[in-house]
């Protein structure tokens, strides 16, 4: 019996080593010095609830690595955990400068994931001149059903919405403090705002820059000199030891069976160019969480950054 758990313990093992091997070895043959060599710094930039890196963990897991390993420039933004669009992005539009100052470039190349999209997509909205492209990874563009739910169920006023509001703000503060940016201010209220469906129509309509304007389809590739792509995620559960496999299945219901990474639909994912909405990824392996736990039969995130950044570099952004 003993001989035999432990036999079933290894093939787990195999199983699970096997598949990062091979990925290891397929991206090995198109490692180069210059593979993912852009023109433009890369700029990542993190969805709600997000930070930079808290201690060794990254919210972009070993994606900035990934990328300059190929001769990427990159630059990880930290902006407040929870708040609307245009204050994040207003944020972004501080450290983009900033960004542009220390390298000497003239443009960035933006990457959000989630409410890191629309936050991307602000600042090429204010300032195309300082943006050569936007890409939206699993990005909230047309609204997400949980924050409908949450502004449904607590309106604005009452006393429930009041009680969440304050534990989401002491949340994301303790986020933005654990990173070390204490100083971020927090309104959780307007961030489910923002990413609203109306929230998100709203910011569509002043910001309306690659946004499809056929439902489901696919957006300008190019606006007003800023090149617009997206990739997205149709799976939930792509890895059983993951622990966040199974709060991300359980809120998918909220999509009535609409292709979802478990908290954007594949729809509201789209922006320019959609390079994929159906990868096997949940909203947590889209950044390559949690720490490396993504599906065994799927390109690895982290590889789909890296062929992004070459997509960028042939295109000469
Ligand atoms: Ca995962």
């Amino acid at each position: 019996m003993k001989k035999k758990g432990i036999g079933l313990l290894l093939a787990l093992a195999m199983f699970y080593m096997l598949p990062s091997q091979l990925f290891a070895q397929s991206s090995a043959a198109s490692l180069s010095s210059s593979y993912t060599q852009t023109r433009y710094p890369i700029v990542l930039v993190h969805g709600l609830f997000g930070f930079d890196n808290i201690g060794p963990v990254e919210y972009f897991y070993g994606i900035p690595a990934a990328l300059r390993s190929g001769g990427s420039s990159v630059y990880v933004t930290q902006v407040s955990a929870a708040n609307s669009t245009e204050v994040r992005g207003e944020q972004l539009l501080t450290q983009v400068k900033q960004i542009l100052a220390a390298t000497g470039a003239s443009k960035v190349n933006l990457m959000g994931h989630s409410h890191g999209a629309p936050t991307a997509r602000y600042v090429a909205s204010v300032r195309p001149d300082l943006v050569a492209s936007v890409t939206s990874i699993g990005g909230v563009n047309q609204g997400a059903p949980f924050a409908d739910v949450i502004l449904s169920v607590a309106p604005p006023g009452s006393l429930a919405n009041a009680v969440i509001v304050a534990a989401v703000n002491s949340f994301a503060q303790f986020l933005n403090g654990l990173s070390n940016q204490v100083y971020l201010p927090q309104n959780s209220l307007a961030a489910a705002q923002s990413l609203s469906t109306a929230g998100s129509a709203k910011f569509n309509q002043a910001h309306p820059w690659g946004v499809p304007t056929s439902a489901c389809g696919e957006g300008a590739y190019n606006a007003r000199g800023v090149a617009y792509y997206s990739w997205g995620g149709a799976q939930t559960k792509t890895n059983f030891m993951d622990p966040l496999d199974d709060p991300l299945n359980a809120v998918s219901i909220l999509f009535w069976g609409a292709k979802n990474d478990g908290l954007v639909s594949s729809c509201s994912s789209h922006l320019g160019m959609v390079i994929r909405d159906d990868y096997r990824m949940n909203h947590a392996d889209l950044t390559n969480q949690t720490t490396g736990l993504v599906a065994w039969n799927e390109t690895n995130p982290t590889t789909v950054y890296r062929l992004h950044a070459n997509r960028l570099k042939i295109a000469g952004y």
